[in-house]
């Protein structure tokens, strides 16, 4: 037997739930599928920015989500190599008494938005599988899968969305699956409780110590007293150095700098790794019949590591996209092209500064000498927490007069 829909939807992560919920409240028969069993967690450091909570207020989630188990964040601490620390209060520029950012468990997180293409009336079918995709010539028109009890299926629709994430299957049935070590980050998480030493405004911390570089050590704090701790580093550098990523994470939580921190700490979790194919180098996001959205596009983040708000943001557009192909009565890749050049249009300009702020994070002096100086000057400091919340003000840092201020500072 062989179902039939309006949209077909692989993987019910930030970003397939996105576009299934705005689908199927258009009213369109959805069908998702997604190879887990929910809740499910996926390894993250848990930061919620202020895009993603866009996105979230957008669907008409923020109750929903401010009620979940979560924990207002209201900045970032940094620490350099040298040992100087410099805590930025999320842009003063923020008026209101709810926290810009979160620190939400993604089994948490990933449940609301599951929920909200459930209530939508999307038909989302879990511990199911897609093995593979239909084609009538160059055209996608559908997907194989295995059902839980391990019977193969098939489902048509004239569009197919590759939602599926790092390790998209979607993406590799289009022969786009190969991993290029300069535009792919590796990192591992482990969840903790007990770690001391936090911020009162539960800031999210990143550390640039020497071991990580270019890469960073974060610690997240997370409600009940947990946190979420992890590292993370270019593909290329780990291979040109050898590194071996769960090591790397117990030397950081037993480095002099954090030791004391974790002394009465216990580790909840086992340390779990996971890849990041970020947005220095996207892949292309549209054919005949197919949409990809989110990690599937590899669209994450290159110097933050930061990806659900952009499996959100490409999840709305892809939802747009497929009203408006409906519409047409147009599925090809001519049509759906104009999906990819909105999303290169917003987010190309904002890869190139954070691909920029990577490369920059690899010269320790540089990032010495800017948080040693953001420490002790403040006006250094806003514009460095203007980077983080106001995209636009990245630009300074192709502007001589930003590293004027860091020398002067
Ligand atoms: C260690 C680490 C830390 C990170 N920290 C942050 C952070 O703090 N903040 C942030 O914004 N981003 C962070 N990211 C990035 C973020 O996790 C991703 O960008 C985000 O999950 C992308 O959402 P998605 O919907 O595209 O994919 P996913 O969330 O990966 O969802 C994909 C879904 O597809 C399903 N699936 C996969 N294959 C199949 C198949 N064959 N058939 C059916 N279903 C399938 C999976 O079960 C899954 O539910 C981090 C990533 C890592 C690895």
């Amino acid at each position: 037997m062989v179902e039939s829909f309006d949209a077909i939807v692989v993987g019910a992560g930030p970003g397939g739930a996105t576009t299934s919920t705005l689908l199927a409240r258009a009213g369109k028969k959805v069908l998702v599928l997604d190879k887990s069993d929910w809740p499910r967690d996926k390894i993250c450091g848990d930061g919620i920015s202020g895009k993603s909570m866009d996105a979230i207020k957008a669907l008409g989630l923020e109750d929903k989500l401010r009620t979940a188990e979560s924990l207002g964040s209201w900045g970032v601490t940094f620490s350099g190599p040298q040992g100087d620390q410099v805590s930025i209060p999320f842009g003063k520029h923020i008026a209101g008494k709810l926290a810009p950012g979160f620190v939400c468990a993604r089994e948490v997180f990933d449940q609301v938005l599951f929920d909200a293409s459930v209530e939508s009336g999307a038909d989302v079918r879990i511990k199911t599988t897609v093995t593979g995709l239909i084609r009538e010539g160059e055209k996608v028109v559908g997907v194989r899968y295995k059902t839980p009890e391990k019977e193969l299926r098939e489902a048509r629709a004239p569009v197919v969305i590759g939602a599926d994430g790092a390790y998209s299957v979607v993406a590799r049935e289009l022969g786009m699956d190969q991993l290029d070590e300069k535009h792919y980050v590796a990192a591992v998480r482990a969840y903790f409780e007990g770690v001391t030493g936090f911020n009162e405004g539960q800031f999210i911390e990143l550390h640039f110590v020497d071991e990580v570089i270019p890469g960073y050590f974060w610690i997240f704090p997370l409600p009940d007293g947990k946190a979420n701790v992890g590292v993370g580093m270019l593909s290329s550098e780990i291979k040109k150095r050898d590194i071996k990523l769960k090591p790397l994470l117990d030397k950081m939580v037993a480095h002099p700098k954090f030791a004391e921190r974790f002394r009465d700490a216990k580790q909840l979790t086992p340390t779990k790794g996971w890849g990041l194919p970020v947005g220095s180098k996207p892949r292309t996001m549209a054919g005949d019949g197919w949409i990809l959205i989110g990690d599937a596009a590899s669209l994450i983040d290159p110097f933050t590591g930061e990806g659900i708000g952009n499996a959100m943001v490409t999840g709305m557009k892809a939802a747009d996209w497929i009203g408006r192909a409906e519409e047409a009565g147009d599925f090809s890749a001519a049509f759906f092209s104009g999906y990819e050049k909105e999303v290169l249009d917003l987010l190309t300009h904002e890869f190139r500064l954070s691909h920029m702020m990577q490369k920059l994070g690899r010269w320790k002096w540089l990032l010495n000498t800017v948080i040693a100086k953001a420490s002790r000057s403040t006006e250094l400091a806003d514009a460095i927490s203007c980077m983080f919340d106001d995209l636009s003000e990245r630009k300074k840092l192709l502007t001589p007069g930003f590293y004027w201020r860091v020398l002067t500072a």
